[in-house]
């Protein structure tokens, strides 16, 4: 840990470190699962088995692995317990029966501390967190007072004043830790990277950000031992030189910086002084459009309707106004169909559905803004489609809407970032998928994705990648973590079926009775 000029406290590499290999590795200070996650993820480890979770029969809120995770919860849950029960009784309505992952994150933060002692190297980690804040705006001090008051009735207190069992004295010393607290909260995610809690690590926290990092934080699941899990891991993404500052990202990469450095002043109060934020020489492709001379080149997608020029072919031209409007819709279109997505499923497919053609046709590149996320809300979209009646056509489309989004992915992040490792790794799995009714026609597998067998070796080889992409971004030494050997599992398996069929010509091939000379152009 050195002190930077830039951004005061921040961490430094040592020795030289590899991509991929892990640099930290620890289990985070505190975790809670988001309350959707509650009954689907063990409250100990946050494992997600498929089935055989057990209930808490005091609270009826939390579920275990097993007895021995809940037996390793119990010091903490015997407190949560009765806070949960109590919670449920008072609750105004059954969706509010159970406090945030925040809430019962910080619960399980200040019962920790008591039980540990104030004067535990743990208390002190979690006193040494840092607040980024310096001017809190309106909307994060209502938020934090908000926090405050579901806290106090949480732990059952009566008053501010009895909060001085947890060491907290005033009423400004608890905003103080909730504002450390929201602004060194880590999301907790699954092994493929779905948000699913919130935990805390006040070592990890010391990183500083870069819009361009050259690490990443997981949750690989990669012990055998379901006592050190959920285990936070920071992962070298790029060969990183002694005495080189190891930053991560705070936020979505690929956003463009005007969003980026919105998102980061609104939580985290600073400017980010990062080499993406003030390169101001390339075009951006999170801000592109194609050339309209067809070179291949990329333009930066202009939003004021002025003159740009191209990258490639250096053409000066002047912006039509469509690109300027698709920019806006695509906005506003991203920013509806997110917000609907679960209660409005049909509407919001409607929407990702009718604006993408639009955003195309205006020429933005596939790794643009918004469309790029547009297209990753596309295919979630339509893969929570499948349940219903999965046809040839809706997996061909879902397949097809990956393929792009993997194709924007890596325009922008490095090889081997989990975010496009896990894109990655969904192509080639649905890709894999059984047809439903493959084209018979050869002229089929001239389109993308091919049918048949070629569609299996597809799969087969985006498989290869991603397995090669996840090994880095969700370290080697774990072998790629849960992801890693969930996509080695389907390999094995895809490599019996094209074995069979490459068998199957061989075969065929033999029994014809005259020896026939291969093209090898044309196989
Ligand atoms: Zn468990
Ligand atoms: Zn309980
Ligand atoms: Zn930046
Ligand atoms: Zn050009």
């Amino acid at each position: 840990m050195r002190v930077s000029s830039v951004a005061g406290r921040g961490l430094f590499a040592k020795n030289p470190i590899k991509a991929g290999s892990v640099i930290i590795s620890l289990r985070p200070h505190s975790f809670a699962l988001a309350s959707q996650y509650l009954d689907s993820h063990c409250s100990a480890c946050a494992a997600a088995p498929n089935s055989g979770l057990l209930r808490c029969t005091g609270c009826r809120t939390v579920w275990y692995c097993n007895a021995t995770c809940q037996k390793n919860d119990w010091l903490l849950h015997r407190l949560e317990c009765s806070a949960l029960v109590n919670w449920a009784k008072s609750a105004p309505s059954k969706s509010l029966s159970v406090p945030s992952d925040a809430v019962r994150c910080l619960g399980r933060i200040l019962w920790q501390k008591e039980r540990k002692g104030f004067d535990s190297s743990w208390s002190k980690e979690i006193d040494a967190l840092q607040s980024h804040l310096h001017s809190l705006q309106p909307r994060v001090v209502e938020n934090n007072t908000h926090l405050a008051h579901s806290l106090v009735r949480y732990l059952g207190l009566s008053s501010p004043g009895e909060l001085s069992k947890f060491g907290i004295s005033s009423a400004g010393d608890l905003t103080d830790l909730i504002s450390r607290f929201v602004t060194n909260t880590f999301a907790l995610t699954s092994p493929s990277l779905t948000p699913v809690g919130v935990s805390v690590s006040p070592l990890v926290a010391l990183f500083n950000h870069s819009c361009d990092p050259d690490a990443v934080i997981v949750f690989p699941r990669s012990s055998q031992n379901s006592a050190e899990e959920p285990r936070m891991q920071v992962i070298a993404l790029k060969n990183i030189s002694p005495h080189e500052e190891i930053l991560t990202s705070y936020i979505d990469t690929t956003l463009p910086r005007s969003l980026r450095q919105a998102a980061l002043q609104d939580t985290y109060d600073f400017i980010c002084q990062c080499k993406l934020c003030h390169d101001d020489k390339k075009v951006d492709p999170r801000e592109s459009v194609w050339c309209p001379t067809s070179c291949g080149g990329m333009c930066p997608a202009p939003s004021d309707g002025k003159i740009f020029q191209c990258a490639k072919c250096h053409t000066v031209v002047p912006a039509p106004e469509s690109i300027a409007d698709a920019l806006r819709i695509g906005q506003e279109a991203l920013e509806k169909a997110s917000s609907i997505q679960v209660t409005n499923h049909v509407k919001a497919l409607q929407l990702t559905t009718n604006i993408i053609p639009i955003l195309v046709s205006a020429g933005l590149t596939p790794s643009c803004h918004p469309l790029l996320a547009l297209t990753g809300l596309h295919k979630t979209l339509l893969l929570s489609s499948f349940s219903e009646d999965m046809s040839q056509e809706l997996l061909d489309e879902t397949i097809r809407t990956a393929a792009k989004h993997c194709v924007g992915l890596s325009t922008l992040l490095l090889d081997g970032h989990p975010v496009r490792a896990v894109a990655l790794a969904e192509l080639g799995k649905l890709l894999a998928v059984d047809e439903p009714s493959p084209a018979t026609s050869l002229a089929a597998n001239v389109a993308f994705p091919p049918s048949g067998p070629p569609r299996l070796k597809a799969a087969y080889e985006t498989l290869v990648r991603a397995r090669n992409e996840v090994m880095i971004g969700f370290g080697r030494d774990n072998d790629g973590g849960e992801l890693g050997r969930n996509i080695r599992e389907t390999l094995v398996s895809l490599e019996k079926e094209l074995g069979v069929w490459t068998q199957g010509i061989h075969n065929a091939l033999q029994d014809l009775p005259k020896p026939m000379k291969m093209n090898n152009k044309g196989c």
